[in-house]
């Protein structure tokens, strides 16, 4: 390997014959000077001599420059910097603000968990897991998928353990999407998709959804609909709305890409965490669209546990094998203890997803009211572990400046919606996290409403 870096300035990027004294001429060069030095008065020779010479000297002084020089690729996403999570979050560290921005709880996950993961680290699982997940998380995420969705998939060919659904969602795309394809994405729309896309090669359509409804208008989606699309990413609950699909905007995404070669990678990371009347109602459950479709989802939301990253997609054996190519050149295979203590979990203790929508309700609606004294307008949440609020009532900010503005000055950090979509978004929201303490929403709840 060459290095470049300052860091190991003492090793050249060359190799040693290379690297020549300014004492020494070019063999080429010597040649002609002993031409001339044998009087050959060939004046063209000696114009020759001097061009070699002087080339041979360039080549040196670029050679040096290089050798000590730290290079600066050109950027594959130039227009991508931190994300939002994580300039927010560093934000609320240095101000010592309540973070309600990057969502993650602030609460530990079950005890049993915990245990299970002591347990088989301690029991010396602790090598590599196999490529595709370690063989009771399969069975146990198919068995749990077919009880709740009624349909079992088949936990060795179509399921795939993944370092989070961040993952999944990237070995997905780039499994699916070729050069020069569409790509259709909901705004406002998670920000892992879009890199993903443009480093696959292709192209992001962005169908915006307006609030409060966020609701997808299907004559605007066969407008953007082509030849060219690809996939459709959709994401239910959703990540920042809190909006959920419902049976017939299945219907209708079929109804619309059924006669082409279009795929859908439906992230469901929020699956238990849904508060509308039917509960949540996955893309699996569409008996056609499944044949087409990755569905992905994430333990780190439904176990309280966002640093464990463990993760999973499930789609047709066809679809599966192409995104195991990338997965097992990615991270090849995921933590074994974490997966086996999951797999303990989910056989054990199904009631902790089961009550999920009821532990989260309770703090929705606890945050709610203790909210209901300030200026903000709060919209509906029908699932995933976010708020909507308006400040229109309350600054002329735009969204950036006004988060900003809270953390620093307010000393509570939320995320600006528009960082979600790639057009303007002129409205005044902002999201709030209450996968939270109680004791840390009433703090919050009270900076925010003496504004
Ligand atoms: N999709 C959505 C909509 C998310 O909100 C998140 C993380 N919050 C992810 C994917 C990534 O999940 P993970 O942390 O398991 O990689
Ligand atoms: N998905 C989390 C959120 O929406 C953040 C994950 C991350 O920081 N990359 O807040």
């Amino acid at each position: 390997m060459l290095s470049r870096c300052g860091g190991h300035g003492s090793q050249s990027a060359y190799p040693a014959n290379r690297k020549v004294s300014g004492l020494f001429l070019s063999p080429a060069a010597l040649i002609l000077l002993l031409l001339s030095a044998c009087r050959l008065p060939k004046i063209n020779i000696m114009l020759k001599f001097a061009t070699l010479t002087a080339r041979h000297l360039f080549v040196q002084k670029r050679e040096r420059t290089m050798s000590n020089t730290r290079l600066a690729p050109a950027s594959k996403l130039p227009a991508l910097g931190t994300t939002i999570f994580t300039r927010m979050s560093t934000l609320a560290q240095q101000h010592n603000a309540i973070n309600l921005s990057q969502g993650f709880p602030d609460f530990d996950g079950p005890d049993y968990l915990k245990q299970r993961l002591a347990y088989h680290v301690n029991a010396g699982a602790n090598q590599y897991a196999p490529m595709t997940g370690v063989t009771a998380l399969r069975q146990a995420i198919a068995s749990k998928t077919g009880r709740l969705y009624d349909y079992l998939p088949d936990p060795e060919q179509e399921i795939t353990v993944t370092a989070g659904a961040t993952e999944a969602i990237y070995a997905a795309i780039t499994a699916l999407v070729r050069d020069g394809d569409e790509v259709i994405c909901f705004d406002p729309s998670y920000d892992s998709y879009a890199p993903a896309i443009a480093l696959a090669g292709g192209t992001v359509r962005r169908l915006p959804l307006q609030p409060p409804a966020f609701r997808v208008d299907w004559s605007a989606f066969s407008a953007l609909l082509s030849s060219r699309t690809r996939l459709v990413i959709l994401n239910t609950p959703h990540n920042p709305s809190a909006t959920v699909w419902q049976t017939e905007d299945f219907a209708a995404l079929w109804q619309a890409i059924a006669a082409q070669e279009t795929y859908v990678l439906s992230d469901e990371v929020y699956e238990h965490i849904c508060f509308a009347p039917g509960g949540h109602i996955s893309l699996l459950t569409h008996p056609q669209l499944r044949e087409r479709a990755v569905v992905v989802s994430s333990f780190g939301k439904t176990y309280h546990m966002t640093g464990w990253k463990v993760g999973y997609s499930i789609a047709p054996t066809a679809i599966s094998a192409e995104i195991r190519k990338i997965h097992q050149y990615l991270t090849f295979a995921v933590n074994t203890p974490a997966q086996l203590a999951l797999a303990d979990m989910l056989e054990a203790e199904p009631q902790h997803y089961l009550t999920l929508p009821d532990f989260y309700r309770a703090r929705r609606d606890h945050f709610i009211r203790a909210l209901s004294a300030s200026r903000f307008h709060l919209l509906p949440c029908q699932g995933s572990y976010f708020l909507l609020a308006d400040y229109s009532a309350l600054s002329d900010l735009d969204d950036v400046a006004f988060c900003e503005w809270l953390t620093t000055d307010v000393g509570v950090a939320a995320i600006p919606l528009s960082v979600f979509c790639s057009g303007a978004f002129p409205h005044k929201l902002i999201r709030l996290c209450f996968a939270k303490q109680q004791a840390t929403l009433d703090a919050a709840a009270e900076r925010l409403c003496q504004l």
